[in-house]
Order: C-alpha cells, then sequence, then structure tokens
C-alpha cells in the first residue's frame, strides 16, 4: 500500500513539475484612491493588465497589526487576538509591537501550509519572525526593521523565486513601507505622501519586470494590498487625565479609535462610564455591551470599558506635543477612508475590475490560488479572481 501511495504521489509529481507561487505585498496605509495617481509605475501597469477590486475593506480597529494578522489568519482580530500593535492581556501582561508569534491564536497561513510541506518565506509580516507553536518558516527575515528597503526586499524575492522548484516556497509575502509614516507625519493630501507613493509605485514597477526577465509570470500571481486607509486628524482625546481627574485607578491599553480600560476596582465602573460619557467624542461601552458586529470582544483583551471614537479625533493616553497630522483605525464601516487597496497580477489573472473585497478573505483567497483546501475556521470567503 505504501508504495502504491508513493508511485501516485511520484506521478502526481511528474505531471504538475511547475507548482503555482503566490506573492503577497502589503503597502502600509495605502488608501483606496492612491494607486489613480500612477502615472507609469507599477500601479497604473497592474490597472490595465490586472485585476483591480474598488477597495479593501479592514478589520477594525484598522491598525497595522490586527490588520496584517487578519489577512494571514482569514479571522477577525476577536479571534486571532492581536486587538492594536499594543494591548493588555488579563493574564499574558503588555503585548507591543512583539515578535513572538505564539500571541496569535489562529493558525497564520504560512504555519498552515508548512504543516502541509508547502514551503513559505516573509520578509517581513507581523508574526512571522519566530516559529508559531513550534511550526517554522521555511524562509523568513528578521528582525524587522524599517531601514531595510524595498530594493533589498525585491532582490531576495527574485533569489526565492530563482531557487529550484523543489527548494522555492510557494507562498511569499512581504510589508512594504506604503505612504504609512509620510502621512502621518505630513497628513494625507501633503505632497511627500505623492513622492512616498511615487518611489512604492516605482519599486513595484522594478518587481514586475524583473520576474518577466526570469519568465516567471506564467507561475506567478502577485496580490498586491494594503493594511489601512487613512485620514487627516485635529483632536486627541487624552484618556489617562480624564480619569485621574476623576480618581480611578486603571491599566489604559489604547488606540487611536478604540480604547480598552481595565478597572483596578470593578467598583469604579458607574462612576467611570458617566465620566467617559461626558465627552461626547467619546462612544462609551461596558465590555457585555460590546455589538458582536463590532468583532472587538476577547475574553482576556478586552477592557471593562471600551471607548470607540470617530475621526478628526484620535485616543491618546499621554500628551502630545507633535501630534500626528494623518490617523487611521476608526471603524471602516462609518468611515471610507480607512479602506485600502487590493490588486491581483500575472497567473490565472484576468484584467477585470470587481467590488469591495474584505480583509478576512485574503487567506481563503491565497489558498485557493494554491489549490489548498480552506479550513472551516477561517471567517472569510475566497475573492473570485479570474
Ligand atoms: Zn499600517
Amino acid at each position: 500500500m505504501k508504495s502504491l501511495l508513493l508511485s501516485l504521489l511520484l506521478f502526481s509529481c511528474f505531471i504538475f513539475p511547475e507548482d503555482n507561487i503566490v506573492l503577497v505585498i502589503s503597502m502600509d496605509g495605502l488608501r483606496h484612491d492612491y494607486p489613480e495617481k500612477s502615472q507609469s509605475g507599477g500601479f497604473s501597469l497592474m490597472s490595465s493588465q490586472g485585476l483591480k477590486a474598488e477597495s479593501l475593506i479592514p478589520v477594525y480597529q484598522s491598525t497595522t497589526y490586527p490588520a496584517h494578522v487578519s489577512m494571514a489568519t482569514g479571522v477577525h482580530p476577536d479571534k486571532h487576538g492581536i486587538l492594536h500593535n499594543s494591548f493588555y492581556d488579563k493574564e499574558k501582561g503588555l503585548y507591543s509591537y512583539s515578535p513572538e508569534a505564539n500571541w496569535i491564536q489562529i493558525k497564520p497561513i504560512w504555519a498552515y501550509l508548512e504543516e502541509k510541506g508547502i514551503k513559505t518565506a516573509t520578509y517581513f509580516w507581523v508574526g512571522s519572525e519566530t516559529a508559531w507553536n513550534g511550526i517554522e518558516i521555511t524562509y523568513s527575515k528578521f528582525p524587522f526593521s524599517s531601514r531595510v528597503s524595498e530594493k533589498t526586499k525585491i532582490q531576495q524575492i527574485i533569489d526565492w523565486l530563482s531557487l529550484p522548484d523543489n527548494e522555492r516556497p510557494r507562498l511569499i509575502m512581504s510589508w512594504w513601507h506604503g505612504i504609512d509614516s509620510t502621512a502621518h507625519k505630513h497628513g494625507i493630501t501633503n505632497k511627500k505622501v505623492s513622492q512616498s507613493f511615487a518611489k512604492q509605485d516605482q519599486y513595484l514597477l522594478d518587481l514586475i519586470n524583473k520576474i518577466k526577465s526570469k519568465d516567471l509570470w506564467k507561475k506567478v500571481t502577485m496580490i498586491v494590498l494594503s493594511d489601512h486607509g487613512m485620514t487627516n486628524i485635529s483632536n486627541l482625546i487624552n484618556v489617562n487625565e480624564i480619569l485621574k481627574k476623576a480618581n480611578i485607578k486603571a491599566k489604559v491599553s489604547i488606540g487611536p479609535a478604540v480604547g480598552h480600560i481595565f478597572l483596578e476596582d470593578q467598583n469604579d465602573l458607574p462612576n467611570a462610564v458617566k465620566i467617559l460619557k461626558q465627552n461626547k467624542s467619546l462612544d462609551v461601552k461596558r465590555k457585555n455591551e460590546l455589538d458582536e458586529s463590532l468583532n472587538l470582544f476577547h475574553p482576556t483583551r478586552t477592557g471593562d470599558i471600551v471607548i470607540l471614537t470617530k475621526s478628526p479625533n484620535m485616543l491618546v493616553s499621554r500628551k502630545n506635543s507633535n501630534p500626528p497630522i494623518g490617523m487611521h483605525g476608526y471603524n471602516p464601516k462609518l468611515n471610507k477612508d480607512m479602506e485600502g487597496i487590493f490588486f491581483a497580477y500575472g497567473n490565472k489573472i484576468n484584467p477585470i475590475q470587481i467590488g469591495k473585497v474584505k480583509q478576512v478573505d485574503v487567506a481563503p483567497t491565497i489558498l485557493s490560488l494554491l489549490e489548498v483546501d480552506i479550513p472551516e475556521y477561517m471567517e472569510g470567503k475566497e475573492i473570485t479572481l479570474n
């Protein structure tokens, strides 16, 4: 029986010697309308020859860590547990931009594929720097450094793609700078953001041309997406100051749009809710009042009180003498500026336009392209790409 299985396996390898490859590039903070600015770069090429979605709807809160982990797991932040770039867990303590993959409570796609014997590679993707519950990635670059340029990443991607069939990863995922830090600093409409975009657009074209020069587009499908959009803000709300004035002791875990308050004394709950509600820019919820559709309820990581705000407000935990002008994190159902991009190009892709897609749909779509079963725990659905 074993030898029969082996020969069947060898036979199937012989029939499909050229396995397809999926390459995913994430451009940080690239709002849905930015690619329209492309003159002659990678985005204008993908717009005419690839698939373009109207936009990509991010998870809430629409920040970098939850977004990337949702794209890698196919579930919302309340399931994978990465509620923001930093958060507090009542049992494990503080998480802050941690490279430790075991904070993620759902199996990331690279671990799912590696378990099936499919090689994967990441050049910076949240949660991919360390083994997830003992499952290693075949090729991974770490530690994360924002100083590594896209030029370096492109060379490594080409090197991975140039490996022999049996060593080459079939999924490559890479985080790129996008426009995030420039837009935070200068605001979304500033000329410097357009310049940052133009550079990314050119890098994307370089990558497309390098893959072409290797004659690999017949087997590579590339997805280019972003983690969130961006909007301009003008009002900071200092949550710690509000609580301190009322003499309420609490641990606060604050993102720009969602704040979690863990009270030291549960008897303070009614008073804390009353005090916070006096600020009309805050939507104040007790943990058990959270609407399920927000996907913000986690058993150990959601505060006793959760406060939500809209732009142009931003929650902070301390005074900030140099506040950002551009920000994200807001509820994507209420703020279209949070929507990002989704493009596909290459093998199996026709030049079409489709409607809006969701961030949780990314992982099932990758699995579908690789012709691997989509696990039931994924909340997203595969996006029809052709
Ligand atoms: Zn981001």
